[in-house]
């Protein structure tokens, strides 16, 4: 199973990716997970893409390409994977082509979770997200055991700054604009599974497990 999940801020992208990935035994990365530990850590990446992230604007393609490259090549593409958060755009989606070619595989499906916009304001302004490991969380649908507190690792859960409201609205934009043509890229070579992404977490996540055959 190679991978990607697609649909806009909030879908259920990351909940879903991670509990699939355990399940698969497949490794996956979530870019935005990568680029704000990067920004966490101050390094010279975190400087370059802190700007863009808390504009709620997508970092520069050239980033998130060669993030994605390296993680590629240092997992077996063979054994599968799973891709959170990219691509984001069509140059993003026919860069990935071009290095699953070089690595002699192709993608099996992009999932897009569809998700209209009324609940994902519900979603994201309720979001609790783990500084340390990057776990997700919601105050009412999804609440951790013990208050701000991550049930994985222990960590701090914080509300991520680009989750205000001001700035989601931005990244429905950028979403609308950059995003959305992806899934017309996937329909075209026949990839694209379209999953209805509302209704519970174990709801969704046993569709997506049907639409790929599990
Ligand atoms: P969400 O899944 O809630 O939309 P992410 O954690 O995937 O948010 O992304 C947060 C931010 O990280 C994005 O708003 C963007 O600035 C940056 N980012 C993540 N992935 C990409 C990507 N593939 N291309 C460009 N920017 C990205
Ligand atoms: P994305 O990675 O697409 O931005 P997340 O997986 O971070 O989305 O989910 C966004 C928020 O919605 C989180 O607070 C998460 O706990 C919650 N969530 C995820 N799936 C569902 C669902 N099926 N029903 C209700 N809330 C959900
Ligand atoms: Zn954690």
């Amino acid at each position: 199973m190679r991978l990607v999940f697609l649909g806009p801020p909030g879908a259920g992208k990351g909940t879903q990716v991670k509990m699939l990935s355990k399940e698969l035994g497949v490794p996956s990365i979530a870019t935005g997970d990568v680029l704000r530990l990067e920004v966490a850590s101050g390094s010279e990446l975190g400087k370059l893409v802190k700007g863009y992230m808390e504009r709620g604007e997508l970092v520069p393609d050239d980033v998130v390409i060669s993030v994605v490259e390296k993680w590629l090549k240092g997992i077996d593409v063979k054994k599968g994977f799973i891709l959170d958060g990219y691509p984001r755009n069509v140059r993003q989606a026919s860069e990935l082509d071009r290095m699953l070619r070089e690595l002699g595989v192709e993608l099996t499906a992009a999932i897009y979770l569809n998700v209209p916009e009324d609940e994902i304001v519900r979603r994201l302004s309720g979001r609790l997200t783990c500084r340390a490991c990057g776990a997700v969380y919601h105050v009412e649908f999804n609440p951790p055991k013990e208050d701000l507190k991550c049930d994985l690792c222990g960590g701090e859960l914080y509300q991520r700054e680009d989750d205000r409201e001001d700035v989601v609205r931005r990244r429905f934009k950028v979403y609308t604009e950059s995003t959305r043509p992806v899934l017309d890229y996937y329909r075209e070579k026949s990839k694209l599974l379209v999953i209805d992404g509302v209704g519970g977490i174990e709801e969704v996540y046993e569709r997506i497990k049907r639409a790929i055959g599990l």
